[in-house]
């Protein structure tokens, strides 16, 4: 079977089926698995991997979700909230307007009271406190159902609204993992998979570029995970908006699942691996360093990832809230590039669309 699957992978254009990713996630060998990956991002990306120059916005930790998962959401009130104002956030913007910055990242909780007017605000007002030509990647496909639809507009009408305020991009959040039965369990009040899927889907067609993600690694399933892949490589059929997929490795620290335990290295290279060989219609996996850590990340280019992220600068407290070994994520240009030909790739950063602005 592996023999018989290597051969489908060396001719680059045939789909790989449920049964076959199962296979390699389950039989494949590990250096086979990394040469598998290896070559087919070799197909897609040569030896480029990519990062950028970005910064992170949190404006909010508050939030009416409950995910069992998350170390990061406090209620309103709680020890260790925050709630920026849209002045703090600016402010946060002009300290950080001189870096070379190209895009910024917001994300945060789902905000009872706020609704997809109040972001379009704060989407004018970063827009207008750095530099020209700065991309707005914003909010997980959760936090935009919920701020649409307390505006009482339609999602079309909402993502208009913050396109128009300036919004570039939507990042990969939410997603989890989209089975019905772990999402009950994981994360009850969050919107369900067809409401992550729908979001996306509205916002390809409105030309607005996403990313996909999959939290993985705590009670889910290997069947589950396969599911998770391909109901984005449909979607991706369709609509092909995605640029990049980003696999999440769920991290144990502070929260209501931390009991059982993280899932080990090998695995998390498998599911970079297999996530590489699903989604042949996606073109960029990324190796997310802040959540990986920065030696992790390197081997993750060995199967399969492309992309690395950007330099962050000690700018999120996701992942370190969760327990993950960068406390302070920070990496500047020189070091990131030294990491990448450390691997034997070659650095090339790129913007928010995965345009080369510049090779190292
Ligand atoms: S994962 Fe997101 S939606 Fe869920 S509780 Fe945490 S901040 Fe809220």
């Amino acid at each position: 079977m592996i023999a018989t699957l290597a051969e489908k992978i060396k001719r680059g254009n045939e789909r790989l089926s449920a049964e076959e990713l199962t296979t390699l996630y389950l039989h494949c060998p590990i250096p086979q698995l990394s040469a598998f990956a290896t070559l087919r991002r070799e197909q897609l990306n040569g030896k480029n991997v990519f990062f950028n120059r970005n910064f992170h916005i949190e404006p909010t930790n508050i939030c009416m979700n409950d995910c069992v998962f998350c170390s990061y959401r406090r209620h309103e009130g709680e020890a260790g909230s925050w709630d920026y104002s849209i002045d703090d956030i600016t402010a946060q913007c002009r300290a950080r307007a001189g870096e070379g910055i190209t895009e910024v990242h917001i994300v945060g909780g789902v905000h009872p009271h706020r609704d997809v007017h109040y972001y379009a605000r704060l989407l004018q007002a970063v827009k207008q406190a750095l530099p020209a030509g700065v991309h707005i990647k914003a909010f997980t496909a959760i936090e935009l159902d919920y701020m649409i639809t307390k505006a009482g507009v339609s999602l079309s009408e909402g993502l208009a609204l913050l396109q128009q305020a300036g919004l570039d991009a939507i990042p990969g959040g939410g997603a989890e993992i989209f089975d019905a039965t772990v999402r009950r369990r994981l994360c009850p009040k969050k919107g369900d998979a067809g409401v992550w899927l729908r979001v996306h889907e509205a916002a390809h067609e409105a030309s607005i570029r996403t990313n996909a993600t999959m939290l993985f690694g705590h009670i889910e399933t290997l069947a589950h995970r396969i599911d998770h892949l391909l109901q984005l490589r449909e979607l991706q059929d369709r609509t092909h908006g995605f640029d990049a997929f980003i696999p999440l490795k769920y991290k144990a620290a502070n929260n209501a699942l931390g009991d059982i335990g993280e899932t080990p290295v090998l695995d998390v290279l498998r599911t970079i691996a297999v996530s590489r060989l699903a989604l042949d219609n996606i073109p960029h996996i990324k190796a997310y360093w802040p959540m990986l850590g920065k030696d992790v990340m390197q081997i993750a280019l060995l199967f399969g990832a492309d992309d690395i992220d950007g330099t962050i600068n000690d700018s999120t407290k996701i992942y370190s809230m969760a327990g993950a070994g960068e406390q302070h994520p920070t990496l500047g240009v020189d070091e990131l590039c030294r990491l990448v030909r450390a691997a034997g790739f070659s650095p090339a950063e790129r913007n928010t669309f995965y345009e080369i602005r510049k090779r190292y």
